[in-house]
């Protein structure tokens, strides 16, 4: 009789841990699902807005850089061939190609092409981006 109290006991116990395991669990998760995702409120008002698209950002240059993609505008030439680019970061590191065996690097990794067809097939691959 004491062995099956003990034992009864025991089981007791054990349901207890295993609801409060089950608890904590779904507090847990109520937990993360209301901290999350904070819902965008509006509250903090972006300065610059797009007219082309619906990126907005605080930075002026940023937003000068975002409204690039919509102009096409590329004012960085590159010396050496007749590729243009958004930024000067850009221009510099699409040089630095110029100097090494594969003069065709991908933008998106760091793969690099001899040719620049082989490039035009990986970023098609890889990134599903197409160039000309
Ligand atoms: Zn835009
Ligand atoms: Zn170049
Ligand atoms: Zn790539």
């Amino acid at each position: 009789m004491a062995f099956q109290c003990i034992q009864a006991a025991f089981y007791m116990n054990l349901s207890g841990l295993i609801s409060q395991v089950l608890l904590a669990k779904v507090d847990l998760n109520t937990k993360h699902g209301t901290t999350g995702i904070i819902p965008w409120d509006g509250s903090s008002e972006k300065k610059y807005k797009c007219l082309y698209c619906n990126h907005s950002c605080n930075i002026a240059w940023n937003m000068d850089r975002h409204m690039r993609t919509h102009t096409g505008e590329k004012p960085f030439e590159c010396p050496q061939c007749p590729l243009k680019f958004v930024t000067k970061f850009n221009l510099e590191t699409h040089f630095k190609t110029h100097t090494g065996e594969k003069p065709h690097a991908c933008h998106l990794c760091s793969y690099r092409a001899v040719q620049k067809v082989c490039l035009k097939q990986h970023l098609l691959r890889k990134h599903s981006v197409s160039i000309d």
